[in-house]
């Protein structure tokens, strides 16, 4: 399972988690954000700057590796 959970019921679709994932890996899909798979870095930011609370970063899971060139 992905470290990162929206839910979407409560996503106002703001955005603000997408410009602020320093590792791209959160993007829009219509009004709600989604998770790009595999690309989290559990740094957890995204649940701290999302004024909804829809979201929720499971820290016990290990980060994606860094992409060579990244
Ligand atoms: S936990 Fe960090 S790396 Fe993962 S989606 Fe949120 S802001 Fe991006
Ligand atoms: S910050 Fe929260 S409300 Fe805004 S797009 Fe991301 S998940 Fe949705």
């Amino acid at each position: 399972m992905d470290p990162v959970q929206i839910n979407e019921r409560w996503c106002k679709g703001c955005g603000i988690c997408v410009a602020f994932c320093p590792a791209h890996a959160l993007k829009m899909e219509g009004d709600k954000s989604r998770p790009v798979p595999g690309a989290c870095k559990v740094c957890g930011l995204c649940e701290l700057y999302c004024p909804d609370l829809a979201i929720t970063v499971d820290l016990g899971q290990k980060p994606a590796k860094i992409a060579k060139g990244a």
